[in-house]
């Protein structure tokens, strides 16, 4: 239903072969430097959000869960039938891609669209859906047939990626303690439930303002904040005030320790340490950790003990840069940087080498000029074209959104991408990718083509002039299609695996990678034009733009480093927690950061990520040491290198999950992964960007 002809797309492509590289903007850089093209055709008939048919109306969430809880009930059957035809693996994804498919797209929906109606029916659709899900996930026949498989094989001949996803399946089945006795069974279901209200409960509370009597907050820095009556309001970090005191005094009061939010963590963490033991690990680290590219808690505690120590010299460097810049600015000779000046100096040294206002470099880089220069460089390094689609009536859920169609040169067609790039009122504003139908090998033979969504939150264009971005921006732009590009180009048989759906601390290994193209001056240049005059951006420009993306890396690793170290402790083993949370901030705190810890602060109960990432907070980490390693061994020599692309798409990009990660790190980087190496490449990228730093300071002086 998706395929577009094949003769139409070798057309288009005959077309951008022959085009030579003009000083002018290409189709794709002029449909994204204006407004989406709209088209009224009542000739034609509406074709459903996503071109699902059922979707023509919101009422078609009705239709869409009936059918899945059919084709559940078919497949449950299937799988447990003694004349079962297929590979269990095969019964199970198609099983998962049914339900995901409906999910996705209504968690999507739910989330996206503008209109009430569908966002109700998406919200109803999801209830439902997990409903469906709680419901597998006690059907004991079903597990009992995943578990033989597992344990004994399948009667059909299967691969090795087959039998790792469907030990996959079964981890996820075992999550909700299907395989204890009933009763254990029963606890395991109510810490569950129990987890998931104190987690709400914590994220509500860590967002929540601090408010104080008038008389709390001494009389000089009481105007700083808004009052209420006879309160003064504290609703978080001022980390980027100019006033030192005005940071000190939010610091202070924004975290000061609150019993209630000490009571929940400490319960969620007892919980959850007493879930993972239920089923069988040792903490709760060890449960999340199942099937990373690190493995174990140990593991990662070795990396983030090497990387430490190595960064203590570098980071303490950082901070007595940032002690010189506080005197100087105070004009008192003794002042020490202190933990609420960090952000603050490190946006000051990145406005200072920028040198002007990052506005400046605005003009540079229209939304249409960096879609090219993304196209042009998906093609050097995939032959890959990102072509804009035509949006059919009803496709879209709201008028700015842009089709792209993402060709290969040879293959064809390999899945759409919807952009959502710009900013309305409801919509969330937090850029993100969203899988709405993963690629999967289909009984005749075919491929379900890949369908995501990536959602960012640009100013519109105007009649004034395109989308310009900042940096940032641009940034983001290319991080999240970097997320995009993994789902494209995977050509995984199981969807259940396929681009994102990988492990946690592998997920953001190819979005970070991005994040390198569009920080080197070779790539930038390609597209940074003036939208106006054409006029490339000035070298100069260029290169103090790269040089301050990396300033104080090593300060704000190493605070990476602390969290990913405090997230770790708190899921670790129960008995080395300190008397509170706050007592074991303050040792881990004092191992791990170059600052010292605040007395009467208590910053841990304001960090909501402990909830979310639980024991994974370091997967960012990890999956930016990765992105290091690759592009210092592929792509750093020449980030347009057609070989090295090719190579990394089929050893890593397209196997998506399938394949352990840790496995695929290894193999494609013939190294073994261990804490050591991984700690090293990323101590050498940042001594790299230091030197690449002095040197462009030492040249314009
Ligand atoms: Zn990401």
């Amino acid at each position: 239903m998706l395929q577009i002809s094949l003769n139409m797309t070798k057309a288009v492509l005959e077309r951008c072969r022959t085009r030579k590289l003009l000083s002018t903007w290409s189709p794709l850089a002029n449909a994204f430097n204006a407004p989406p093209a709209k088209r009224i055709n009542f000739a034609r008939n509406d074709v459903g959000l996503f071109r699902m048919q059922e979707l023509r109306s919101a009422d078609g969430f009705y239709l869409l869960r009936e059918n899945v809880e059919n084709s559940t009930q078919e497949l449950i059957a299937e799988a447990i039938s003694s004349q079962r035809q297929r590979k269990m693996v095969d019964i199970f994804d198609e099983l998962s891609d049914s339900l995901c498919k409906v999910a996705d797209l209504a968690e999507f929906v739910r989330i996206a669209h503008p209109k009430n109606k569908y966002m109700q029916a998406a919200e109803e659709a999801c209830i439902n859906i997990c409903g469906v899900v709680e419901s597998l996930n006690t059907h004991k026949p079903l597990y009992q047939a995943l578990s033989r498989v597992v344990h004994e094989g399948d009667m059909m001949p299967t691969s090795e990626v087959d039998q790792h996803v469907a030990k996959l399946f079964l981890f996820d089945f075992e999550q909700c303690g299907i395989h204890l006795p009933e009763q254990e069974r029963l606890r395991v279901v109510r810490l569950n439930d129990y987890i998931l209200q104190l987690g709400q409960k914590f994220m509500n509370g860590a967002a929540q303002p601090t408010v104080l009597p008038r008389s709390a907050v001494p009389e000089n820095i009481r105007h700083y904040f808004p009052t209420s009556g006879d309160n003064i309001i504290i609703t978080g970090l001022c980390t980027n005030a100019a006033n030192v005191q005005m940071r000190e005094a939010a610091y202070r009061f924004y975290l000061q320790p609150s019993d209630s939010q000490e009571e929940l963590l400490k319960d969620l963490l007892m919980c959850r340490n007493e879930l993972a033991r239920s089923c069988g690990f040792a903490t709760y680290a060890h449960r999340a950790l199942n099937g990373s590219t690190m493995e174990t808690p140990e593991l990662v505690r070795e990396f983030i003990d090497e990387l430490s120590e190595q960064l203590r010299p570098r980071a303490d460097a950082d901070f007595t840069l940032m002690t010189q810049m506080k005197r100087k600015e105070s004009g008192q000779p003794r002042a020490l940087v202190e933990i609420w000046d960090t952000p603050y100096f490190t946006t000051q040294l990145k406005r200072q080498s920028l040198e002007e206002q990052a506005n400046e470099f605005l003009p540079y880089f229209s939304l249409g000029g960096c879609m090219q220069g993304l196209d042009n460089l998906l093609h050097s390094l995939y032959g890959v074209r990102l072509q804009t689609a035509e949006m059919e009536p009803g496709e879209s859920w709201h008028n700015d959104i842009y089709k792209l169609a993402v060709v290969h040169d040879d293959e064809g067609l390999l899945g759409y991408i919807y952009c959502d790039f710009f900013e309305r009122n409801g919509k969330p504003n937090q850029d993100c990718h969203f899988t709405i139908q993963g690629g999967k090998r289909l009984a005749d033979g075919s491929y379900q083509l890949p369908i995501v969504v990536v959602m960012l939150g640009l100013s519109p264009p105007r009649w004034t002039g395109p989308t310009l971005l900042s940096p940032a921006r641009l940034d983001n732009l290319f991080h999240e299609m970097g997320h995009a590009m993994h789902s494209m180009l995977a050509r995984t048989e199981h969807q259940h695996v396929t681009g994102t759906r990988c492990a946690t601390d592998f997920a953001e290994v190819p979005s970070v990678l991005m994040e390198y193209f569009a920080s080197d001056p070779r790539v930038l240049r390609t597209f940074a034009r003036h939208y106006q005059t054409h006029q490339p951006i000035s070298e100069d420009m260029l290169q103090r733009l790269c040089a301050s993306k990396h300033l104080f890396a090593a300060s704000e690793t190493q605070l990476q480093v602390f969290y990913s170290a405090l997230d770790q402790v708190y899921h670790g083993d129960m008995a080395l927690q300190g008397a509170s949370t706050t007592e074991t901030l303050r040792e881990v705190q004092q191992r791990y950061y170059g600052l010292p810890y605040v007395e009467h602060t208590a910053w841990q109960l304001r960090f909501s990520h402990l909830v979310g990432y639980g024991a994974k907070y370091y997967a960012y980490l990890i999956s930016k040491t990765i992105a290091s390693w690759i592009w210092q061994t592929y792509f750093e020599a020449n980030p347009f290198n057609r070989q090295a692309g090719e190579k990394y798409r089929a050893e890593i990009l397209a196997h998506g999950g399938a394949v352990p990660s840790r496995k695929l790190v290894a193999n494609f980087l013939q190294r073994e992964v261990t804490p050591r190496v991984l700690a090293d490449s990323l101590i050498h990228e940042i001594d790299m960007d230091e030197s690449k730093i002095k040197e462009l300071i030492i040249s314009r002086n």
